[in-house]
């Protein structure tokens, strides 16, 4: 298949992000439902047995407006739960409480920075966040062989697990743009801690809307720009970053050459196949009006005042842009080290409390820095220099603690603390007990050094380093 350029993708998302709640939506059962024993964290709510009454989690939906709160929603003070009409195994009551027309949050926005690795260059653009509502997971089939036969059964832990809905308006053009919301999204989430949003265990799931829009006026369906193709596919339940980018591609593909031919791709679900690497159609879309929803009864509106929001508000940690900004503006580090560092909450906290601590701490013993200076007794080290040794060393956060990392760079520091004169004298000592080497060297074998350094360096006993040793040989073997 072609790549064809008389196209615009127009891509809409819709994201699920699961809360990590103590319990569930409706219900006081557990909300940790990943890996545990089948049908144990059930109730009457949660199975939907008939008279069995919800009583909305305060936490979740708290968590709900923080999200939208961090993603520059308007928070309706009116806002209700509606019954979503549908029949599926997995779905015991025969309908799910969702939001309708007064979500907890509407209207927002999302700034991505974009990189086009094909043209080397980076934009930024602005995705529109049409709403963020509140409504709750389903069971979970398991298709499985008992006895020799091919079964269905239902497994009702995630039954009633909060799920916030966070949909856009169709204002991405490719994949790229795609990941990287995506990838913001998430970081997002977990700075709010309301969500782990692993992948992996479907707590983040991701279903994209696809369309073409055509860039010439010749073909029948796009009447103008500004207008919205008369179509839309959406591909369902996408649980990785790599697949949504890959269906999408695929759709673009596929959908360019129905167009082509005179056609309009059908108005349809599909579902991403990871094997096939292929979307398959699933059913043809269904319409709002298909659900039947009408307001929740057995939970009243929500009324909010403009004190409740601006506290939610207050409660809303230090965002990963503004934390890039301030590490950038405070500590003098670059772009990529603020990037990298600011990648999760827990990282940049790891690297703010080294910089706490090497300043605080421990006075450092006199001795040469790297660059030759005199180190002054209690000085601190350059937050780059920190931020450096986070990232290039790899530096598990989960095993060592700042401080003990932070005596590691001061130690490293003071490795040089031989002075030059007692570390000339050992070079020269190495220098006269190996001719050979030396001979090799000044006649172009430069392995020859490596084995002086190495000699040199077991003398020192880890009193210089490698670099400085090897420096000292360059200039002793000039
Ligand atoms: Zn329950």
């Amino acid at each position: 298949m072609k790549t064809n350029t008389s196209y615009t993708p127009v891509i809409g998302l819709e994201v699920h992000v699961e809360l990590n709640t103590k319990s569930k939506m409706f219900c006081g059962c557990a909300n940790n439902w990943f890996g545990e024993k089948p049908n144990t964290h059930t109730c009457p709510v949660c199975l939907g047995l008939p008279g069995a009454l919800p009583v909305p989690n305060k936490k979740a939906i708290e968590s709900c407006i923080k999200i939208g709160l961090a993603l520059n929603c308007t928070i309706p003070l009116i806002s209700k739960f509606d019954r979503k009409n549908y029949f599926y195994p997995d779905l015991a009551k025969g309908y799910q409480i969702s939001q309708f027309d007064q979500p907890f949050a509407i209207d927002g926005s999302l700034k991505l920075k974009v990189k086009n690795e094909k043209l080397k260059t980076e934009y930024e653009k602005t995705i529109r966040i049409r709403r963020a509502h509140m409504e709750e997971d389903t069971g979970k089939l398991m298709h499985e062989t008992v006895n020799g036969e091919h079964v269905s059964l239902i497994d009702f832990n995630r039954s009633g697990v909060p799920l916030v809905e966070i949909v856009t308006e169709p204002d991405f053009e490719s994949a790229e743009e795609v990941k990287e919301y995506l990838q913001k999204l998430q970081q997002i989430v977990r700075y709010l801690g309301v969500s782990n949003a692993d992948m992996e265990k479907g707590e983040m799931r991701l279903e994209p809307n696809i369309s073409l829009r055509s860039n010439t006026t010749n073909i029948k369906y796009s009447i103008s720009n500004d207008q919205l193709p008369n179509y839309k596919v959406e591909v369902k339940n996408i649980n990785s970053f790599s697949f949504v980018e890959k269906a999408i591609e695929y759709e673009v593909k596929r959908q360019a050459e129905i167009l082509e031919s005179g056609k309009i791709p059908a108005q349809e679900t599909r579902g991403w196949d990871e094997d096939k690497h292929m979307t398959i159609s699933q059913r043809s879309k269904e319409e709002a009006a298909d659900y039947r929803y009408f307001p929740e009864p057995d939970i009243p509106p929500f009324v909010w005042n403009e004190k409740f929001i601006a506290e939610l508000r207050a409660t809303l940690p230090e965002l990963p842009d503004e934390k890039k900004s301030r590490f950038i503006k405070e500590y003098d580090l670059s772009l990529y080290n603020a990037e990298l560092l600011t990648r999760t909450k827990e990282l940049a906290d790891y690297f703010e409390e080294a910089v706490r601590v090497s300043s605080t701490v421990i006075p450092a013993q006199a001795g040469i820095q790297d660059n030759g200076s005199p180190i002054k007794s209690g000085m601190t080290i350059d937050p780059t220099k920190i931020a450096n040794t986070i990232i290039n060393k790899k530096i598990d956060i989960e095993k060592m603690l700042p401080a003990e990392l932070i005596k590691q760079i001061k130690s490293t520091q003071v490795e040089d603390t031989m002075s030059s004169v007692d570390l000339e004298k050992i070079a020269q000592e190495v220098l006269s007990e190996n001719e050979k080497s030396v001979l090799d060297y000044k006649a172009g074998k430069t392995n020859a050094l490596m084995f002086l350094v190495g000699q040199v360096m077991k003398k020192v006993a880890g009193k210089a380093k490698a670099g400085t040793v090897r420096q000292m040989l360059e200039d002793l073997l000039k």
